[in-house]
């Protein structure tokens, strides 16, 4: 095939592979003008997609940002911190001013103090080595935190480009779609012309007539545990409502199953009260530490499911790690399904999760 690139965003056009970059239906090649289905979405229906780029791609792609001018908008998803923050941004934007932006805010409890909230990833932040000049907490489904966050990025971009940057499924396309509709009077979204090479793959907005939005292709985070999992426990596990948390009391030697997906043993230590976020569909089921390995080797799938019969063909075995709580509020955090939150210290814990989906602990969130 004669190469072709997206008269939008400048992708070479492919009509194999539907998530990625370039992507248009072999039949839309007939038009005078040929756009990638993302960008043809975005020009008659005003409407941003998603596609995926390998980590490769998307640092060579995205460091074309460091030598542009612009506000970063490093969106990441709320409930899974820890799977969306890049830690790589720094070294992809260069001198570049960010602003955090922590989606999904509802599905936090109603009853979460928002400033703490924002001063909690101001700090996970930093201790990823990101440093920010705000943070704002939105929900982009359901237009929460959105004008203040508006206000905000007029005030940082200084009259320059803003680049809009995250992992895959942190909410990105929500919230750009959500910011397009709230800027009237927008007719030609995209602009026609792309300079190759450097900004492929990205779609600008217009602001206004120097400066842009300028949305790129999500990365994909291959520790996301959207990668083990059937569609259908993948709908099961992201939750979509607000997160009611699940209190536990437990005496050491007492385990949590988290559907059969993953597993937390309370090893040592005095009683002490467990409560999970997880989407609220996920089971928890409670046994004793000394009948857990029967339990999953016996009922994985059935009383323990998730996973379904799908899942269970690429599920990864359970790793163990094991953490000596030293401090009081700790998450154990299982990144992709949700965390535990633990008030004492002086205990330990062994976290069973799928090979490749690193459990970590952090100081609590909420
Ligand atoms: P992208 O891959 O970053 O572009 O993400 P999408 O915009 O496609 O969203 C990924 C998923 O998150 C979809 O199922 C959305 O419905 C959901 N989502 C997006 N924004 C929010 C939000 O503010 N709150 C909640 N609860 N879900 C959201």
């Amino acid at each position: 095939m004669e190469e072709i690139y997206c008269q939008g965003c400048g992708a070479q056009i492919q009509t194999t592979a539907p998530g990625e970059a370039g992507y248009t239906p072999a039949s839309s090649l007939e038009r005078e003008e040929v756009l990638c289905k993302r960008c043809f979405r975005l020009k008659h229906y005003n409407e941003i997609q998603d596609v995926a780029m390998t980590d490769d791609d998307f640092l060579k792609m995205v460091s074309s940002i460091r030598d542009a001018e612009g506000l970063v908008a490093h969106v990441i998803d709320i409930f899974d911190v820890e799977g969306s923050l890049l830690k790589s941004l720094p070294r992809i934007v260069g001198n570049n001013p960010i602003v955090l932006v922590g989606n999904k805010v509802d599905l936090l409890p109603k009853s979460a103090n928002k400033r703490k909230l924002s001063q909690w990833l101001r700090t996970q932040a930093k201790e990823a080595g990101l440093k920010v000049k705000d943070v704002y907490l939105i929900s982009s489904s359901k237009g929460y935190g959105m004008d203040e966050l508006a206000e905000g990025l007029e005030q940082y971009r200084g009259g320059k480009d803003i680049y809009i940057v995250g992992t895959t499924n942190v909410g990105k396309s929500t919230f750009i779609n959500r910011l397009i509709r709230q800027t009237s009077g927008l007719e030609e979204v995209i602009t026609t012309s792309y300079f190759p090479g450097t900004t492929l793959g990205f779609i600008e907005i217009p602001l206004d007539d120097d400066t842009a939005l300028i949305d790129t292709p999500g990365i994909v985070n291959k520790q996301q545990m959207a990668h083990y999992v059937s569609s259908a426990d993948l709908k099961l596990i992201t939750p979509n409502k607000e997160v009611k948390p699940r209190t536990y009391q437990l005496n050491e030697q007492q385990t949590l199953f988290f559907g059969g997906l993953a597993r937390l043993d309370f090893v040592n230590g005095e009683k002490e009260s467990f409560v999970c976020y997880f989407s609220n569909q996920l089971p928890i089921h409670r046994t004793k530490l000394e009948k857990a390995d029967d339990l999953y080797a016996g009922h994985l799938g059935e009383l323990l499911s998730p996973p379904d019969k799908e899942t269970m063909e690429k599920l990864p075995d359970l790793k163990k790690s094991t953490f000596r709580i030293t401090e009081e509020k700790t998450d154990i955090v299982f990144p992709g399904l949700g965390w535990v939150s633990i008030t004492g210290k002086d205990l330990s814990v062994t976290a069973h999760a799928p090979e490749g989906s690193a459990v970590s602990i952090r100081k609590s969130l909420l």
